[in-house]
């Protein structure tokens, strides 16, 4: 009986954590979002920006609306790691663009997948207009074709400057689920960011990839990357949550019983965390 009573005061406890973090994060989302959309912090290389305790701000921010660039590799990527990235940003008015660089054609599904993203992208809040789905044979989906570094990383750059995109969302170098397809983009976008081809006003954050085990507890894995640092998190509202869970189910040629699991546990589906890429400056010469 005192087992039983202290493992239930333990899981309030718990619960109550989850709702000190939870409305930490409403009062501070306004200046954190603002403080990753603000046109002057990439001047002298990225900034770290603390997730719980922002400074008050001080650089400008953009005059129009800010142009958010996520990049993924195949479609289902942008619900199933960004939801709550994409969902927070574009209901503050940013306008959020889709860069997907493959069809997703590995089963030969490619044609019923580009549907599929859009649906998924509306349901996310990216109208279709910014979806942009690239087809290159060079560029097909398969985790065991490593993607050219030099073109993925020229599809990307005349993306960024094409819509003046002010910040680039896109994997880290564990890829989540480790894809040589996610990781090629990871590396595209350091080899841009390491000779300084990136616009000025151009910032890029890499979401974490994180272990198996934390994946998997749900929204209870909220406490471990709230305190661990990073440089912009997004946690979602449980009304926001079910437009990513909408989302994921508009993508139904990959709606196996795994992935339904994989929307009730998966931590992705309600926090993102990000880390921001160090940029140099542009006037480094190679020889
Ligand atoms: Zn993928």
């Amino acid at each position: 009986m005192f087992v039983l009573l202290s493992v239930a005061l333990c899981f309030l406890g718990y619960l109550f954590c989850l709702k000190l973090i939870y409305n930490r994060f409403w009062r501070l989302w306004p200046s954190l979002r603002n403080n990753i959309l603000c046109a002057s912090s990439r001047v002298e290389g990225v900034k770290f920006l603390p997730t719980r305790d922002p400074p008050e701000l001080s650089c400008k921010t953009y005059e129009n609306e800010a142009r958010v660039l996520l990049v993924t590799a195949h479609p289902d990527d942008e619900c199933m790691f960004f939801a709550p990235a994409v969902i927070k940003l574009g209901e503050s008015n940013a306008a959020v663009y889709l860069l997907c660089l493959s069809s997703g054609n590995y089963y030969n599904q490619g044609a019923q997948r580009k549907d599929e993203l859009l649906g998924s992208c509306a349901a996310l809040g990216i109208p279709a207009h910014r979806v942009t789905l690239i087809d290159n044979k060079e560029l097909q989906d398969d985790p065991n074709t490593e993607w050219s570094v030099g073109l993925t990383a020229s599809l990307i750059l005349k993306h960024i400057t094409t819509h003046s995109i002010h910040l680039v969302l896109t994997f880290d170098e564990g890829g989540v689920s480790g894809h040589a397809n996610h990781i090629a983009i990871y590396k595209a976008l350091s080899h841009l960011a390491f000779v300084g081809r990136l616009p000025e006003d151009c910032q890029v954050f890499f979401l974490h990839t994180i272990s198996i085990l934390r994946k998997y507890l749900s929204i209870f894995e909220l406490p471990i990357s709230w305190f661990l640092p990073s440089s912009f998190c997004c946690i979602l509202a449980p009304n926001e949550y079910k437009k990513a869970k909408e989302a994921m189910l508009r993508h139904r040629s990959q709606l196996l019983w795994f992935r339904r699991l994989y929307i009730l546990f998966s931590r992705y589906m309600f926090v993102n965390t990000f880390r921001a890429v160090p940029v140099e400056k542009k006037d480094l010469k190679f020889y």
